[in-house]
């Protein structure tokens, strides 16, 4: 279990040389830690070791999580798919939500989002690789939403995510195209709207997890999600 720590330390180094050889300081890329699978003790462990934002996929596992560790100050991140049936738990009882790909469910957010918290940060989740199963809406249709949801007064639009398709056994190249499509989007949506004060936050590009921060950090990822890498390899229950 002191594997947390040191875990942490790894990505922090991995994300450091990622981010030098990118020409950009190690601070300009967040770490979120993903500890869907892992209980409350693994978030205690690595909130001891410094870190504070953490992603979960599953509501009602995040929901048992939190009430285990409401002494601590941490900064819950929805990084699983979202249904609508499914908004309210995620409006109340998160800083972050990255997976909105429809404007229906930010419709939703916005309208659960209670008053007395600050606006719900929200990244849109880009179907980059084209993957006919996959959550994400599709570039072409990224601008409209973007602005819709940019519009929405309980939520601040903080930028884009995406899960690209692994590729691990495929030319650098090949590996890093879709991460480099996904910052070609960003800049153009900021080239676009970033002068309206609905685009003011708009800062965010949510790539990378633990098999490939590196090319995620080298197209300018600025948050990774990351989590086998700092947790150990998940099991999921039969
Ligand atoms: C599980 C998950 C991660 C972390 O994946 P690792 O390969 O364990 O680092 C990142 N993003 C999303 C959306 C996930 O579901």
């Amino acid at each position: 279990m002191f594997a947390i720590r040191q875990n942490l330390q790894a990505v922090h180094e991995r994300i450091s040389a990622a981010a030098s050889a990118a020409g950009r300081p190690p601070e300009s890329v967040r770490l979120l830690a993903v500890s869907k699978t892992f209980d409350a003790a693994a978030v205690r462990m690595a909130y001891e070791a410094g870190q504070i934002a953490f992603g979960e996929n599953y509501l009602q596992e995040a929901l048992e999580k939190q009430a285990l560790l409401q002494d601590l100050p941490l900064e819950w991140h929805f990084i699983g798919p979202l249904q609508s049936n499914k908004t309210r738990p995620a409006a109340e009882h998160f800083a972050w939500v990255h997976t909105v790909d429809r404007l229906k469910i930010a419709e939703r957010l916005s309208a659960q989002r209670p008053s007395d918290l600050p606006p719900l940060n929200i990244c849109l989740q880009v179907n980059i690789s084209g993957e006919a199963s996959k959550s994400g809406i599709a570039p072409a249709d990224l601008p409209a939403l973007a602005a819709a949801v940019a519009g929405l007064p309980q939520l601040r639009l903080r930028g884009l995510m995406a899960i690209p398709a692994p590729a691990p056994e495929a030319a650098p190249e090949v590996r890093r195209a879709p991460f480099a499509q996904m910052r070609a989007l960003f800049e153009q949506l900021r080239a676009e709207y970033g002068a309206q004060p609905a685009f003011a936050a708009f800062d965010t590009l949510s790539m990378g997890m633990s098999d490939d921060l590196e090319d995620a950090v080298a197209q300018g990822a600025n948050l990774v999600r990351i989590g086998s890498a700092i947790f150990g390899k998940r099991h999921y229950p039969a």
